[in-house]
């Protein structure tokens, strides 16, 4: 006589979808043994019961939502701190004649003034502007 027999009333963890969570619950209805209905004790919503297993999918989302806004805060803040320190009389005009390198203010025609992030040879460069890092076709010196 080990095992314990469910009875409703009794508490078991089970995944709630209002919560996103396991949660615990209060035992609403058995088919014979199995659990068929649980009541979340967390939000009160009464479903199905879904065993305990973490649903992994809106976990994770909300993980990439929130790297994804870290990440534009960071690309924000890095942007500020380069306008702080850059001198935009000293831009190179960007042409795609001209030696780029690693570290260089330049100005663009289109997106204004940027730093050239990242030489990727033969001819390709990220820069960071304001609207974001772009690849270019470059020079490179
Ligand atoms: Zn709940």
């Amino acid at each position: 006589m080990s095992e314990k027999v469910l009875s409703a009333g009794d508490h078991i963890a089970s995944k709630c979808t209002k919560c996103k969570d396991t949660t615990n619950h209060t035992i609403v209805a058995l088919v014979g043994e199995k659990v068929a209905r649980v009541e979340c004790n967390t939000c009160g919503s009464i479903h199905n019961y879904r065993g305990a297993a973490k649903k992994k999918q809106p976990a994770s989302r909300s993980t990439t939502t929130a790297a994804k806004s870290r990440s534009l805060n960071k690309a924000q803040r890095d942007w500020d701190e380069l306008l702080e320190n850059a001198k935009p009389e000293d831009a190179t005009a960007y042409s795609m004649t001209t030696p780029m390198k690693e570290g260089l203010l330049i100005l663009h025609p289109t997106f204004g003034l940027g730093q050239v992030l990242n030489c990727i040879r033969p001819n390709k460069m990220d820069v960071r502007f304001q609207a974001g890092i772009k690849l270019l076709r470059c020079k490179l010196s």
